[in-house]
């Protein structure tokens, strides 16, 4: 096993990793920005190294600082977490180079499936359903053909993007054009690379993931989750297991496995799919990291992904089979962002005065804020995450409920998504599962 892990992340994520670094006995190093140097992740870590200034370009994304802190530090490991680097295949083969080991899949795993395009002919190659679509275009004339064959309404998508950026959804012929040039620009200003490409718009779908785990030959998938609520096609609500006819559930974590064998996936990674009103399935994209959502897998399964993907960077085989993953009761889990539901959710950041997270039976928090905490405004609005565990969907629906009662995070100018998540959890569409990526848009704006 490491001896030492030097963590290139923050906030929870940051945390999260600590946690399961020390319950393996591997010491930690944090790598944190100056904004970041009075948080939590530094105090908890038993070192930590300050790789640059607030913006993230110059600190968490700034390879030779990292890597040299890991090499000042005598750590023989990275961890990325989530963002930053965690999806740098060029980063992976740094730390190689420098006798790192990169805790997560490897480059060429990366390179099969970070591209969104490249990853729709991985999955055609592995006889996994795609969307109906195009590779990347090459001109508009192809995008038109390729509409009008598919069908509109379709979504032009950047094969670079990511975070729910960079996708357009366009209604007509007369608008593609225009919509191409646009997509390509937004593309190239946004991730440094032009490439689109399109594909038909799914009415209604539900938001399917699989987790899969992966070691370079045998893959297991750790069942799936439903990320439907979402906004703007950012996922604000996620739970396990999703609402699903079995057979589709089936032929959904089948899919994902057959997927990642292809590609002899190494480490914890996703599968995202589309799954429209008749059940049928569409892989749109794989996530070759730990995801936020993570933990209400480990709710339903009983196994720490992070630890799994320390074991697996380390040289482990797969410690489970298939029939030893269980899937027992209910998770939700709710991203509580720095953000004002009430107006439009725009970033309300502020000093956090006053702290009581929920407890009881079933109910974990993932965080780093604490009393006094002042929240810097350079990097995503995540303040943490409040997950449940239940027997039933529907108890785990008032655990819920019982445990966002109970929080208070207050202070000057902070506001949070909480309130919008116990109109989620009042809603008697959400109750009753019909839940769809437009249900936010659709049943959530009086
Ligand atoms: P990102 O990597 O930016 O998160 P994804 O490809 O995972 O982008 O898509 C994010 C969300 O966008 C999906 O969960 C879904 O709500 C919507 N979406 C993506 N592709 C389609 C599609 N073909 N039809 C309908 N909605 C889509």
């Amino acid at each position: 096993m490491f001896k030492k892990v030097l963590i290139a992340n923050r906030g929870e994520i940051a945390l999260r990793i600590i946690r399961a670094a020390r319950e393996l006995g591997i010491k930690t190093v944090v790598a944190h920005s100056e904004a970041d140097a009075q948080s939590l992740p530094v105090l908890l870590a038993d070192e930590a190294i300050c790789v640059g200034p607030p913006p993230s370009g110059q600190s968490y994304l700034n390879i030779p600082n990292i890597l040299s802190a890991a090499i000042v530090s005598g750590a023989d490991a990275i961890h990325p977490g989530y963002g930053f680097l965690a999806e740098n295949a060029q980063f992976a083969e740094m730390c190689a180079d420098h006798g790192i080991t990169f805790i997560g899949p490897t480059p060429e795993n990366m390179r099969a499936l970070g591209d969104k395009a490249t990853a729709r002919r991985v999955a055609r190659e592995a006889g996994v359903p795609i969307v109906p679509g195009t590779d990347a275009l090459q001109s508009v004339e192809e995008a038109l053909e390729a509409a009008a064959e598919i069908g509109y309404p379709v979504i032009l998508k950047a094969s670079a993007g990511g975070g729910g950026r960079g996708m357009r959804v366009v209604h007509t012929a007369e608008d593609l054009e225009r919509a191409v040039q646009q997509a390509q620009e937004e593309a190239r200003a946004a991730f440094g690379n032009p490439e689109v490409y399109l594909e038909k718009y799914i009415e209604e779908p539900k938001h399917v993931e699989v987790q899969v785990l992966g070691d370079g030959q045998d893959v297991i998938h750790l069942w799936e989750r439903d990320c439907s609520i979402q906004r703007r096609h950012q996922k604000l609500l996620e739970e396990a297991p999703s609402i699903l006819p079995e057979a589709v559930r089936k032929g959904l974590v089948e899919s994902a496995v057959r997927l990642a064998k292809h590609v002899g996936y190494t480490s914890a990674g996703t599968l995202e799919f589309l799954v429209d009103r008749e059940g049928n399935y569409y892989f749109i994209e794989m996530n070759t990291r730990i995801q936020v959502e993570h933990p209400v897998t480990e709710m339903v399964t009983g196994v720490d992904l992070v630890k799994e993907q320390f074991l697996i960077a380390a040289g482990e085989k797969l410690r489970f089979k298939q029939e030893e993953i269980p899937l027992v009761g209910h998770s939700i889990e709710v991203r509580v962002n720095a953000e004002d539901p009430d107006h439009n959710f725009r970033p309300a950041i502020g000093t956090v005065e006053t702290l009581l997270w929920p407890g009881g039976p079933g109910v974990r928090v993932d965080s780093h804020l604490f009393a006094g905490y002042k929240i810097p405004p350079h990097y995503d609005s995540l303040l943490g995450k409040i997950i449940v565990w239940a027997e039933t969907r529907e108890a785990a629906i008032t655990r819920m409920q019982r445990a966002l009662a109970e929080t208070v995070i207050d202070g000057p100018g902070l506001k949070t998504t909480i309130p919008f998540h116990q109109k989620v959890l009042d809603n008697a569409f959400f109750r009753r599962g019909a839940v769809y990526t437009n249900f936010v848009a659709r049943r959530m704006s009086e």
